[in-house]
C-alpha cells in the first residue's frame, strides 16, 4: 500500500496571500513546496493539519511576521508521528542516498586498477552526470560545487575509491555524521571483500 500523501486541511488560500511555514526538518523544493525527496522520511508528515493564523500588521505590538502585513499564515501542525515505512515506499533523501552511494562505493571498489581511456571517459560521465539528475536537489547543487572544487579522479580505483570517500565525508561533515576512514583497506572492507571474521561471507 502506498504511503498517504499530506493533506492539507485548509481553504487552499493563494500562495501570495499567505505564508506557509514547514515544522523544522522539512526542505521546501525549487518549486516552492515541501519537498519529498529532499527530505528525510521521519519528517515527512502525515495526517497534516494547516490552520490559518492571523498575522499582525507591521505597525502592530507584538513579534514581526515575516510576510506582508495583515496576510494570512497557515500554520502546518503534524498530528501522527507514528514511524511508518515499507520496503515499496518511494525513498526519501536517506533511503535515495544511501541506494547512491552503495552503487558509487561499489561501483569505485570494482573499477579497474588500469583503466582504458573509454572507462575512465565513462566514469567521468557519470560523476558529472549525478548532479544534473540527482532528484534532491539541494544534494545535487551542493554535489555539484564540490566536483568542481575537487575534479573526480578517474585514474584508478584506488584513486577513484578514495577520492568518492572523501565527498561522502563532506556530506558526512555537513550533515554532523562521523567521518569514515578512506584508507583503502577499511573502504575494501566495507564495499568490497567484508571483515576478515568472515562474517559477510
Ligand atoms: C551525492 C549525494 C549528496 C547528498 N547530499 C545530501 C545533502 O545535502 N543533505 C542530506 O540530508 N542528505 C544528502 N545525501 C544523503 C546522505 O549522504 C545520506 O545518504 C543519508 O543521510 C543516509 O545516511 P546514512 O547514515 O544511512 O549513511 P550514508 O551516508 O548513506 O552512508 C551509507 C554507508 O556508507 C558508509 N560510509 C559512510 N561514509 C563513507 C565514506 N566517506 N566513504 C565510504 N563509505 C562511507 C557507511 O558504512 C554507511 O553506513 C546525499 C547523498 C548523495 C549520494
Amino acid at each position: 500500500m502506498q504511503p498517504p500523501e499530506p493533506q492539507y486541511e485548509d481553504a487552499k488560500p493563494s500562495p501570495s496571500s499567505v505564508q506557509r511555514k514547514p515544522p523544522p526538518g522539512w526542505v521546501i523544493g525549487p518549486d516552492g513546496k515541501p519537498c519529498k525527496i529532499c527530505t528525510a522520511f521521519r519528517n515527512w508528515p502525515r495526517n497534516v493539519k494547516a490552520s490559518k493564523v492571523a498575522v499582525p500588521a507591521s505597525d502592530s505590538p507584538g513579534p514581526a511576521p515575516a510576510t506582508v502585513a495583515g496576510a494570512a499564515a497557515v500554520a502546518l501542525t503534524q498530528t501522527d508521528t507514528t514511524p511508518l515505512r515499507s520496503d515499496n515506499c518511494p525513498p526519501d533523501v536517506e533511503v535515495l542516498g544511501r541506494a547512491t552511494w552503495t552503487f558509487l562505493h561499489t561501483t569505485a571498489a570494482y573499477y579497474p586498477e588500469k583503466p582504458t581511456p573509454t572507462q575512465r571517459a565513462n566514469m567521468l560521465s557519470l560523476i558529472r552526470a549525478l548532479p544534473m539528475l540527482y532528484p534532491c536537489s539541494h544534494c545535487a547543487s551542493d554535489f555539484d560545487e564540490r566536483v568542481k572544487e575537487h575534479p573526480p579522479n578517474v585514474s584508478g580505483r584506488l584513486g577513484l575509491s578514495k577520492w568518492l570517500c572523501e565527498r561522502h565525508n563532506e556530506v558526512n561533515e555537513k550533515l554532523g555524521k562521523e567521518k569514515f576512514s578512506c584508507a583503502i583497506g577499511n573502504l575494501d572492507e566495507r564495499w568490497k571483500d567484508g571483515p576478515s571474521d568472515g562474517s559477510c561471507d
